[in-house]
């Protein structure tokens, strides 16, 4: 599926809009429409009820060490400065950046792929960058650059190209190498913090200087003896919180998925140490699982567990729920979900102060006072077991997703051109969006197959019966055929159609979308024959 194809149908059918499209439109931010907020939303519910309200905290679900507890929460955008010190993210949430010293443009170093080739006695760099298009998709750009970074060899990172393995590179750099002029030269890699400042009140300078979260998480970890003390939850237990984060992307690209404004869907769950190991794969294979469920269900979707060399120093298991999507280069993925076994450090950090991060075991980074360089909260962040009398502080697995990337799979996934009958019975190319019922904007549409007779009142009465249950759309406009065509563009995956036939024994057609198969069925049966798809 080409990349370009799904971006024009999200915005022809108002599933997503470049955010304050009529101004030009800003990078990195994008606005979902009527489509896209149900179908954002029917992910982000199903996420809740699947891992929190639905949860059965009696039982041991297959593959858990042993029942477990869920809860929820719902936590500000702006937290204490302080939060984001001892947490980390304050020093070490950075991304390298280069800079082209003839362009004045900006790429994030891992972005800036290519390979050294020799022309005219130099040695030069040649690239694919991601163009900073605006806010449309990217595009890529064949580029060649000089590179004068003391760096240089570090950033000759001999990716998968794309456009440049299509292409010979010795005619290539020929062809291109005498207009010195499009030679740019890069900045030596520099630290670019992604946390977006902002400031409190009036207060100015440091004083009032706050950030936009980068990560729902680090409410929850500040929250938690709130929750342990003020419920009757009991270690082992999860706390869920979904909602938005912000990240001042270097070069955001991708359609939404490297967003500078986004959502989340993260649980930090809390266990005893000892049995962190096996709520590490509990959680692994169960989200995986989820994903699979709500319509992932191809093999463009993997599990990569990290390598050890890739493990931060307080992880003994990190895993990564990834999509092979459709803008990578053949073999790459992108990542949906990382699910992180992180021990004690951010319980400890805000006990204790910033942790140094570089040195395991943990140990705190002194200043030169002796004092910690980032004080912790100086609380008691430990847990003690009322049936062991056992006091620890507990080790955190951190299934953490994205909400976005999520959706922007699904889309993926759903992107399909078939063959289906027109009015006439002719075979016509058709676009449709297998969604799962579960996660489709639209449950069912309803349709009075001509405009007279009666019809439009029957079909009118059941898309109301409908409408008290699920998103439904009635349409008396046009061809059937066409009408069914809109709807599968939507990605609905019932229509049902009332017929004269209707009027003599008060049956209608159900049409599936996927296999375009016909079933006649009560009237008075729609409503929970749709409940028992979507839900069953
Ligand atoms: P990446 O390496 O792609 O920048 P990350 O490893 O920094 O991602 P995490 O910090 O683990 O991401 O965040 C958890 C999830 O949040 C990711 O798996 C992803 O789904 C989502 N996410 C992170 N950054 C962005 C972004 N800029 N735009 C959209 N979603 C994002």
């Amino acid at each position: 599926m080409e990349m370009e194809k799904l971006v024009s149908l999200c915005r022809r059918r108002g599933i997503l809009f470049q955010s304050s499209e009529i101004y030009g439109g800003l990078n990195g931010f994008w606005d979902y429409g009527p489509l896209g907020v149900e179908l954002k939303r029917n992910v982000k519910e199903a996420w809740w009820r699947d891992m929190v309200s639905a949860h059965d905290d009696l039982a041991t679900l297959p593959g858990a060490p042993s029942p477990y507890e869920m809860t929820g929460l719902d936590c500000t955008i702006i937290m204490h400065p302080q939060v984001w010190k001892c947490s980390g993210h304050f020093d070490l949430f950075v991304d390298k950046m280069v800079d082209c010293r003839e362009t004045k443009k900006r790429y994030r170093y891992d972005q800036v792929r290519g390979r050294w080739v020799e022309a005219k006695g130099e040695k030069i760099f040649v690239t694919t960058v991601a163009e900073d298009e605006g806010p449309e998709i990217e595009r890529r750009a064949l580029k060649h650059f000089k590179i004068r970074s003391k760096d240089a060899d570090q950033l000759a990172w001999d990716g998968p190209l794309t456009t440049l393995d299509k292409i010979d590179l010795a005619d290539f750099t020929k062809a291109l190498a005498p207009e010195a002029s499009e030679l740019g030269t890069f900045t030596d890699p520099r630290d670019f913090n992604l946390m977006f400042p902002t400031t409190i009140g009036a207060l100015a300078g440091e004083e009032g200087r706050a950030f936009l979260r980068p990560e729902t998480a680090q409410g929850i970890f500040v929250n938690f003896k709130n929750v342990i003390d003020s419920s009757r939850v009991k270690v082992p237990v999860g706390i869920a919180q979904i909602g938005k984060s912000f990240r001042n992307e270097i070069t955001p690209r991708n359609f939404t998925f490297r967003s500078r404004e986004f959502e989340q869907m993260e649980i930090e769950f809390f266990c005893h140490p000892s049995q962190s190991a096996d709520w590490y794969k509990y959680w692994r294979d169960r989200r995986m699982k989820w994903w699979q469920e709500i319509g992932l269900a191809g093999d463009r979707l993997i599990l990569r567990d990290h390598h050890p060399d890739e493990l931060s120093h307080y992880s003994t298991g990190t895993a990564d729920i990834e999509y092979a999507f459709p803008f990578l280069p053949e073999g790459e993925y992108g990542e949906l979900e990382g699910i992180a076994h992180r021990g004690d450090f951010d319980l400890r950090s805000h006990m204790e102060g910033k942790l140094d991060p570089n040195s395991c075991p943990l140990t705190l980074q002194l200043g030169e006072d002796g004092k910690p360089v980032h004080k912790g909260s100086g609380r008691d962040l430990t847990y003690r077991d009322d049936m062991t009398n056992e006091r620890f502080t507990p080790h955190v697995i951190e299934p953490s997703a994205g909400a976005d990337r999520g959706v922007l799979a699904l889309l993926c996934e759903a992107y399909t051109e078939d063959t289906a009958p027109d009015d006439k019975g002719e075979d016509q190319t058709r676009v449709v969006m297998k969604f799962h019922p579960r996660i489709a904007p639209i449950k069912a549409a309803v349709f009075p197959l001509v405009k007279k007779d009666g019809m439009p009142e029957v079909a009118q009465d059941l898309y109301r019966a409908i409408k008290k249950k699920f998103p439904a759309f009635y349409d008396e406009k046009g061809a059937v055929g066409r009408r069914y065509r809109r709807q599968d563009e939507a990605g609905t995956p019932y229509c049902i159609t009332v017929d004269g036939q209707t009027l003599q024994d008060n049956t209608v057609t159900m049409r599936d979308r996927d296999t375009l198969e016909q079933v006649r069925l009560k009237l008075d049966d729609v409503v929970a024959e749709i409940e028992r798809r979507v839900t069953g």
